[in-house]
């Protein structure tokens, strides 16, 4: 063991997440695991994140480098291809500078773990001779869905109501991450995500932030098509496990969160009687569902903790915060980790992010799946279908959640019988997200092996 933390310590890896929270909270985690295992970890992220950014910990290195957008980041690019274009101009030379530096400075760097959003990545690790890992954030069913798109495989639009995919049970097109089920919507988002797909199979390993048990049929498919290994849930041990105390780094957040207000506000409810409610770090609700959603809650009749982005406050309606102090408590960002893992906790109304989806299933907290666009509704269906962790919120014709479908779907999975269902199969996807990353488990062996490799290459 002390051979291999000796040796591993000549290995370097330099990671490089797309810069969007969705995107640095898992490859932050993986680098945490990866220094735990003996590897020395830089974590590279851009000069308009890295100023904006509260640091939750120092337990990776940093280091910065320009896209182009210093001062407003992707928000300063009209869209995301111009933003990814500019990147690439500006970035592929500053990433290749800052090798050099690193090199200079005595901690040369022999592998790139990187974001497939940002493919060219990949050649300056090829071009440099260094190992390239493709760490892929978001599920491997929609990631075979995206594949199929980009390989031409899958005719779009769509003309049959259902589709039929290897690895995939057949799902409706609405199930479809919206870039299809509404086609044409964000063209450009949609071709950042396709072109994932573009080189990927030069890199030398495809890491991807899931757990093998939860989607076997998807990775054993995509597999054999690109090899690739599981490592996730990407959650410290000492959420999955309260007897952990020892890792204090809470990594970057691009939003300040309100950690004393959040835990005081919760330690005063009682178990599970608390609604957590959170659209993550990108979604903006239309004013009208935001309002459906504030009623919703209060239909409700539980307590519920809100997180609002500050951007996102005005469309609250008015006085709703001051009417409801008795029953809610809305921030405008928390600590979702250990607001999750409070006992206070019994339900989470989610936009089904891939982080926020694996994190609920990680901890057994049943859901109410409220997705709103890009993959958010492939992994609705998974929750709701096949993991059968929660509840899909009903849509009108409009495409908006109302009150009483919030206020029904909350109820039942608090009180209801649904609820009861779910709670049973919430004590087997948390089982099995803890023995994944556990000494020996799915995650955790696919972690060895690859530290393991990056030993023997670099020494
Ligand atoms: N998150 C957080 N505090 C909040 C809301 C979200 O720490 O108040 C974290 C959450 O734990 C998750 C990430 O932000 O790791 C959001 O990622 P996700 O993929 O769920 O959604 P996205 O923001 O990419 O849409």
């Amino acid at each position: 063991m002390e051979k291999d933390m000796i040796n591993a310590s000549r290995a370097h890896c330099l990671v490089f997440p797309y810069p969007a929270q969705g995107h640095i909270n898992p490859m932050v985690e993986f680098s945490k695991r990866l220094k735990h295992k003996g590897v020395e970890v830089t974590l590279v992220t851009t000069h308009f994140i890295s100023k904006n950014i509260q640091k939750e910990g120092n337990s990776i290195a940093l280091e910065t480098i320009s896209d182009g957008y210093d001062e407003g980041g992707r928000a300063q690019a009209e869209n995301d291809q111009t933003y990814l274009e500019h990147f690439e101009r500006v970035g592929s030379k500053n990433l290749i500078e800052l090798l050099e530096k690193l090199s200079r400075s005595g901690r040369p760097v022999n592998c790139i773990v990187y974001d497939p959003f940002l493919p060219w990545a990949l050649d300056i690790a090829k071009d440099s001779e260094l190992v390239a890992v493709a760490f892929l954030t978001q599920s491997i069913v929609v990631d075979i869905i995206y594949y199929h798109v980009s390989k031409g495989e899958m005719k779009l639009p769509l003309l049959e109501p259902e589709v039929l995919l290897p690895g995939l049970p057949p799902l409706e097109a609405q199930d479809m991450p919206s870039f299809i089920y509404k086609w044409g919507s964000h063209p450009d988002t949609f071709d950042m995500l396709l072109g994932q797909f573009s080189n990927i199979e030069k890199a030398d390993w495809v890491l991807c932030n899931t757990v093998y048990e939860l989607e076997q049929e998807a990775v054993d498919w995509m597999s054999k098509i690109i090899p690739m290994r599981t490592v996730g849930p990407t959650i410290p041990s000492m959420f999955l496990d309260k007897q952990l105390e020892n890792d204090k780094d809470y990594g970057l957040s691009i939003f300040k969160p309100n950690v004393d207000a959040c835990l005081k506000w919760l330690n005063d409810r009682s178990k599970g009687s608390v609604v957590y409610v959170s659209v993550g770090s990108m979604v903006i609700l239309e004013v009208e569902q935001m309002q459906e959603l504030a009623w919703g809650l209060r239909m409700s009749n539980n307590y519920f903790l809100w997180v609002v982005r500050a951007s996102e406050e005005a469309k609250l309606p008015k006085n709703f915060v001051e009417e409801t102090l008795e029953k809610g408590l809305v921030v405008q960002w928390c600590r979702q980790l250990e607001v999750l893992t409070h006992e206070a906790v019994g339900c989470f109304v989610t936009h089904c992010g891939w982080n926020s989806t694996l994190e609920a299933l990680s901890f057994g907290v049943p859901m109410v799946a409220m997705p709103q666009w890009t993959d958010q509704s492939t992994n609705a269906k998974y929750i709701t279908d096949f993991w059968k962790m929660g509840l899909k919120a009903p849509m009108d014709e409009k495409g908006l959640v109302r009150r009483e479908g919030v206020a029904h779907c909350i109820r039942e999975i608090m009180e209801g019988e649904s609820g009861e269902e779910i709670k049973k199969n919430a004590f087997k996807w948390r089982k099995l997200a803890k023995e994944a990353l556990d000494k020996g488990g799915s995650s955790d062996k696919n972690i060895e092996k690859f530290v393991a490799n990056l030993v023997a290459r670099s020494s």
